[in-house]
């Protein structure tokens, strides 16, 4: 007798036969009840889910957050204490191509990190970039639809991302990064990792911290040129998929510093930024980085499909000492990320192993699709409703986070107006030697190839505005890669005109 398992059907039942359709004769017509046949297509059929509308090409992979210093002082929060070791999941992704898409293109990467803690999942939903293109969540459909495809051509358009740009001074950071040598990491072990959004932490006396997270990477800093990126997606087109699992395989598990900025809410009253606007960092000289510990990865899924592709990360996923802040581009994701999930994995995707946390859940939601608990959440027959006299689960006063503090009268306030967009742009560029500024403008002239003049010129009078060297930098470049003239005011149209 063989000590293979025995192949069923979905329901259980032993398959006799998993080599011929069940015909009327050998020479065809298929029998309707060959279950076993239809059952196989029905599933086939199925196996596709909606892909992300961003972050679609992913790769991930599980580890450790392990804390060695103490900032009990700033957060109540279990896992941020001293020698505390926390089972985490990483996934890094790129954010504008579609699942099929190369790994190795110009563009942020995600970086989504979910630590099981003993108070519930915490997911720090960030990027490979301190700073986002824009501040205004209003303005996030549009600005993704530029980096996606043309309605009518199916095709990217660089028209519409220079339009876009040049019309929204605020992308100035964000833009100078993506086309700066660290816009193409070879994969994701070499990059850093940036929560981004400003935080807060808040602390057993009820005391609010705003706080900042990074990731710094202990493999180095280690970029490709658009030219290495090129080649090598002629021979591969999951180049980052190949180094994370490759590496994971062999041994070698990568390594990143974790470090947190941390504002008192009197500090925030008086920077000459916005603490809360997401194209700007904290200069480390006012906001020292303080080492807290490290974030290792150290073991690869099993299922693809079942544990990466159907992670959900939600930056509404805080749990007691972490918590949000006043950043709208935050508040605005607290709702869409997992407004996501709900419709891409259905209404109990948090009942999916990979999102399960790791402690006791207990609550009230019933039925919708997926749901897979056995009896009810509350772990009582009884308590369906809340307030009950059955004894079902109940709210926990000590998980009440501090006020917090906001004032101001409601409308819609221009976010343009009084914002400086080009210091911050300009201390990076600052930082930037010779062969990088170099790289930078080709880079940028590149991503130009066939944007009207019109548009040219103006995404040209920002960078000037940063840096004069910046404005003839590029200008040069697009002379050289281009043949462009600043009279030449309708340069070729793409395909997207
Ligand atoms: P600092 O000189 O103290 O910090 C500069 C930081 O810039 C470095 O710590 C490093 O961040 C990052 N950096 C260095 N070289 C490059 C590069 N070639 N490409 C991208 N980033 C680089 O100055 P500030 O804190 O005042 O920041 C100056 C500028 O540096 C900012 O305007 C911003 O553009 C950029 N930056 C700042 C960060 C911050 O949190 N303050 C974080 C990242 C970038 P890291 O240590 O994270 O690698």
């Amino acid at each position: 007798m063989s000590d293979r398992p025995t192949m069923t059907t979905t329901a259980g039942a032993p398959i006799p036969d998993n080599q011929n359709t069940m015909t009327a004769g050998p020479r065809g017509g298929v029998m309707l009840q060959d279950y076993q046949l239809i059952e196989k297509l029905a599933h086939q059929n199925r196996e596709r889910i909606p892909e992300r509308v961003v972050h679609a090409k992913g790769w991930g992979a599980y580890g450790t957050l392990k804390i060695t210093g103490d900032i009990s002082k700033y957060t109540k929060a279990k896992c941020l204490q001293p020698g505390a070791e926390t089972p985490m999941l990483a996934r890094f992704s790129t954010v504008a191509g579609e699942m099929g898409a190369a790994d190795h293109e110009r563009d942020v990467r995600g970086f989504a990190l979910k630590f099981y803690t003993p108070d519930g999942n915490w997911d720090l939903v960030g990027n490979n970039t301190p700073v986002f293109f824009i501040r205004d969540p209003l303005k996030f459909p549009d600005f993704i639809h530029t980096q996606k495809r043309h309605p009518r051509t199916n095709l990217r358009s660089a028209t519409a991302m220079w339009d876009f740009w040049s019309l929204s001074p605020e992308s100035l950071h964000q833009v100078t990064i993506l086309m700066s040598d660290r816009g193409l990491p070879v994969d994701p072990m070499h990059m850093n990792g940036y929560g981004s959004h400003t935080y807060s932490f808040w602390n057993d006396a009820g005391e609010r911290y705003w706080v900042k997270f990074h990731f710094k990477t202990e493999q180095g800093h280690k970029h490709f040129t658009n030219e290495e990126g090129e080649a090598l997606i002629g021979k591969t087109r999951e180049g980052y998929q190949e180094a994370l699992f490759g590496g994971i395989e062999r041994g070698e598990f990568p390594r990143w510093k974790v470090q947190v900025q941390i504002m008192t809410e009197e500090q925030a009253d008086n920077t000459s930024y916005n603490p809360f606007d997401l194209t700007k960092v904290w200069p480390h000289a006012e906001f020292p980085p303080i080492d807290i510990g490290v974030m290792e990865l150290n073991r690869n899924a099993d299922n693809y499909f079942a544990e990466i592709e159907q992670a959900a990360f939600s930056p509404s996923n805080i749990v007691p000492g972490i918590s949000h802040s006043p950043d709208k581009m935050l508040q605005a994701r607290v709702f869409s990320y997992a407004d996501a999930h709900r419709y891409r994995l259905g209404t109990h995707y948090e009942n999916i192993p990979v999102n399960q946390p790791r402690c006791p859940v207990h609550h009230y939601h019933r039925d919708g699709q997926m749901n897979t608990y056995g009896g009810l959440r509350t772990g009582n027959p009884n308590a369906y409703y809340e307030p009950n006299s059955v004894n079902g689960p109940f709210e926990d006063a000590s998980a009440k986070e501090p006020p917090l503090k906001i004032s101001g009268d409601m409308a819609r306030y221009n976010h343009r107006e009084g914002n400086d967009d080009y210091s911050q742009p300009r201390a990076l560029f600052n930082l930037f030697d010779e062969g990088q500024k170099g790289r930078l403008f080709s880079n940028i002239a590149a991503a130009m190839g066939g944007v009207p003049g019109e548009i040219v010129e103006r995404q040209l009078a920002h960078f000037k505005l940063v840096h004069p060297d910046y404005e003839a930098g590029v200008r040069a470049a697009l002379e050289r890669l281009h043949g462009y003239k600043a009279d030449t005011i309708s340069a070729q149209p793409t395909a997207a005109e």
